[in-house]
């Protein structure tokens, strides 16, 4: 047993109303192994009671979310023991037990009738029992149950009473501690020990309305997995606010639709970004932009612009992924901020080592990737005779490699179908180009390291952008870059990246290209920078060209899956989030994106 014993005096200091109860026994025998376990936050136990697979994510996976209700709940905990209220009563009081392996702080202890009681604010409301009396959500009463037995440990006297005070209705419910509630505690703590030992992340709740008030809905995508489970049963009876009440039945839309931040891209060789305190301070000759790192999601260094050390730490302590291309476009280095998470590292090897997975997801990415390419081009050909003597027999060339995907038996195989469909498609772009274009813009098939002609330049600095996405997307999953399922590892790009970026090629890039040279948006002499055998981007075509892709990315599609319109930034996330859904428990989902 132990206590922290400067706590355990000041309790002792505390005016008592009454003289302490001696406590005769502990009657209830804490976990077996608990010297063996690492020790768990009583606040664990909150969300293990609220869903088992929010208490994996977060105690598992380690995924921790601080959303605006978090923040609510901490802002009410301090309003709700501020020094102005003189109530004698300790508050934010830490405990911990050895013998139950538990450890956290409590909001309130006070004395009541000779007695210690352990006291929890919520901001939420009570659940009623059918008398209409208020009582505690289940979550609320494990979290007051173990604290008050830590409490009881550490004092050595009962402590027979916890209180949760619900500030929304203002009322207080009352949780004996009993040997029932000592069994319930045993139970809880055997349960968050079985699931820190599993490798398989449970399933969502049943209960779908707990979800929308869930911090870790984003990660989880309850409703995606739902929805591929055909189970949009809606609860037949609202349950009251606090425990998932108070919403609307309908299938909610948890996967925010838009971005949220920005990316800061650093495109001039003169430009510094250092710290200014909490913010990051970008010079560029002599003008200064503070900006905050709240505000952004990532940094991109396009060519020779420099990080300093200590924005470099500012950024990694937000998860800021900060990346460093060269002037060519060319992925060169990047953090990556996503430490921990090994059972999730060690699902996707696990999964990604059988090769029928393997090539299940390479066979629905590639299909994938080619029928959005058709459709585009069936889609936005605009000279109807052009189209029928160039573009109908390559269509009809890749419709019959779409068939033959399915029945791919191997990546060598479906690279050369990919390969195929490939240069049919690049053909076809011609048609799509205005008449009027000048001709050093006119695409004229693929070429790349380097990119000798200004589309095929544009074409290879919009995919860098696209990659340095990607990468970002997968780091803030969590999945490990470097094991993919359909590209291997030849170059400095890790081959997930790679995999995931096609899905997206047409889609992010392709698309909002092409109809920007239709509007004359290029220059073909000041956006470019030509030298003998190759081309490149100017300072003005790169700011051009990023201004465009981040355009793109604020733009919405509705995905086919969920049906729900998202920026394209949020559908290169949700993707990622289905891929992994691959090898935990909920396959199917990923790509099914397709232009429609
Ligand atoms: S979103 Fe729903 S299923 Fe997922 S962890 Fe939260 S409560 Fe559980």
């Amino acid at each position: 047993m132990s206590t922290l014993d400067s706590s355990v005096d000041v309790l002792r200091e505390l005016p008592e109303e009454n003289e302490p109860v001696k406590a005769d026994h502990l009657d209830c025998p804490p976990p077996d192994d608990s010297q063996a376990e690492p020790p768990l936050r009583v606040m664990a136990l909150h969300a293990l009671l609220y869903c088992e697979r929010l208490f994996y994510l977060e105690e598992v996976e380690e995924i921790r979310v601080a959303d605006a209700a978090v923040y609510a709940g901490r802002r009410l905990h301090v309003e709700a023991v501020s020094p102005d209220d003189e109530t004698p009563e300790q508050r934010s009081l830490e405990v911990s037990s050895e013998r139950w392996g538990l450890f956290g702080k409590v909001d309130a202890v006070r004395r009541r009738d000779g007695a210690w009681v352990a006291i929890e604010h919520k901001r939420g409301r009570c659940r009623r029992d059918g008398d209409g009396h208020p009582q505690p959500w289940r979550s609320d009463r494990i979290q007051a149950v173990a604290y008050a037995v830590l409490l009881e440990e550490g004092l050595a006297e009962p402590v027979p009473q916890a209180r949760v005070r619900y500030h929304a209705d203002g009322v207080t419910a009352f949780v004996e501690i009993d040997e029932a509630a000592r069994r319930d505690l045993h139970a809880a703590v055997q349960r968050a020990r079985e699931l820190r030992r599993s490798t398989m992340r449970p399933p969502v709740a049943e209960n779908e309305n707990l979800c929308p008030r869930c911090s870790l809905a984003l990660v989880c995508l309850p409703e995606e997995e739902r929805l591929a489970h055909e189970e949009f049963a809606i609860h037949p009876e609202p349950l009251p606010e606090g425990e998932g009440g108070g919403v609307k039945h309908e299938p909610p839309r948890l996967f925010p639709a838009r971005r949220e931040q920005q990316t800061l891209h650093i495109v001039s060789p003169r430009a510094h970004l250092g710290r200014s305190g909490a913010a990051l301070l970008l010079t560029n000759e002599d003008e200064k932009q503070k900006i905050p790192v709240e505000q952004i999601d990532s940094v991109v260094v396009h060519g020779y612009g420099q990080v300093s050390t200590q924005a470099i730490h500012l950024c990694a302590q937000h998860g800021v992924a900060v990346q460093w291309f060269t002037m060519g476009g060319k992925f060169a280095a990047g953090t990556a901020s996503s430490p921990g998470r090994v059972q999730q590292r060690i699902r996707q090897y696990t999964g990604l080592a059988d090769p029928a997975m393997r090539l299940g997801l390479a066979r629905r990415l590639v299909e994938a990737k080619i029928e959005t390419q058709r459709r585009y081009v069936l889609r936005a050909s605009r000279d109807e005779v052009a189209y029928r003597a160039w573009c109908r027999p390559r269509l009809d060339q890749v419709r019959g490699v779409l068939a033959d995907v399915p029945k791919a038996e191997s990546a060598a195989t479906l690279l050369g179908l990919e390969g195929t469909a490939a240069r049919a498609y690049f053909d076809c772009l011609r048609v799509l180009i205005d008449s009027g274009l000048p001709e050093e813009l006119r695409p004229d098939g693929r070429n790349r390291r380097p990119p000798r002609d200004r589309f095929n330049c544009l074409l290879s600095f919009g995919y860098a952008l696209l990659q340095s996405l990607v990468h970002r997307a997968l780091l803030a999953v969590g999945l490990e870059p470097a094991l993919g399922f359909y590209h291997q590892p030849r170059t400095a790009a890790p081959p997930l990246v790679l995999d995931l970026m096609e899905l997206f090629r047409t889609l992010l890039w392709d698309i909002p290209l092409i109809g920007s040279l239709n509007r004359g948006q290029w220059d073909p002499a000041a956006d470019f920078s030509v030298t003998p055998g190759q081309v490149w981007l100017s300072d003005a075509g790169r700011r051009k060209a990023i201004e465009l892709f981040e355009q793109r990315l604020t733009e919405s599609y509705q995905h086919p899956h969920t049906g729900q319109s998202l920026s394209y930034a949020r559908i290169v996330e949700l993707e990622a989030r289905l891929l992994e859904k691959e090898w935990t428990g909920c396959p199917g989902l990923f790509a099914r994106l397709r232009l429609r």
